[in-house]
């Protein structure tokens, strides 16, 4: 790929067994992201400025190929980054897989990736009902998101779905809606609700998160409902 001045990514995470299922990877953060939900884990990816460029991270994929099965590109949100298509080229001339974690904001990007077969898994937040979706994550992103749900649901790439479960921000009503909504698309793979995590550093401080709000198993006979923490 062409040598670039821009510095997209934030960090790498050279190991992890848990990011990728299945899969031994390891994890660029990119830099920066479209949305600001309160309960955001990562501050500084979020508002930092990137220090790592596309071809420093190519030299550190060379180097690791042999522990690696894959790469998750994370952050922030990656999808936004200009060139992120010739990278993701470049890192899977290297033979490794590709796992993107996203937002859904971005469905033109992620329908580009799919119909050229170059991604190989996606973990999609799916962050609060429709009406809730704006408070969450302060952006207007929720028609951005279903289409990128839509566009997921009816192709064959695996793909997980996520949500963050804080019992301020979201009720078991509102769980129940976003089953509805995936149950509504034929979605049948598994989706994760992970409880908020008490005193983490977040974007906006939030009161503690109160445990035991929904019944996991009641929420639907059709999705693999799985609570995370
Ligand atoms: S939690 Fe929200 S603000 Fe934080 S990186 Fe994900 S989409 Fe962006």
């Amino acid at each position: 790929m062409k040598a670039g001045v821009a510095k997209p990514i934030y960090s790498i995470s050279p190991f992890t067994l848990l990011d990728y299922p299945d899969k031994t990877a390891c994890i660029l953060w990119f830099a920066g992201c479209n949305m600001r939900c309160l309960y955001c884990y990562n501050p500084s990816i979020v508002l930092g400025k990137g220090k790592i460029r596309f071809e420093e991270a190519l030299t550190f994929l060379r180097s690791r190929m042999k522990l690696l099965d894959g790469v998750v590109l994370s952050g922030g949100e990656c999808t936004m980054h200009k060139n992120l298509i010739d990278f993701i080229i470049e890192i899977k001339k290297l033979g490794l897989l590709v796992k993107i974690d996203t937002n859904g904001s971005n469905p033109d990007f992620l329908k580009h990736v799919i119909n050229e077969d170059l991604i190989d898994y996606v973990a999609l937040d799916f962050k609060a009902p429709k009406a809730k979706f704006q408070n969450i994550t302060h952006s207007d992103l929720y028609k951005d998101f279903t289409s990128s749900l839509n566009l997921l649901t009816h192709c064959h790439l695996p793909f997980e779905v996520r949500t963050t479960f804080h019992s301020s921000l979201l009720d078991s009503k509102d769980l129940q809606e976003m089953v509805h909504v995936l149950e509504n698309l034929n979605y049948t793979g598994s989706y994760f609700i992970q409880h908020y995590m008490n005193d983490t550093e977040t974007l906006t401080k939030l009161e503690n998160s109160e445990r035991a709000q929904f019944n996991a198993s009641a929420l639907s006979t059709k999705l693999k409902v799985v609570v995370r923490n």
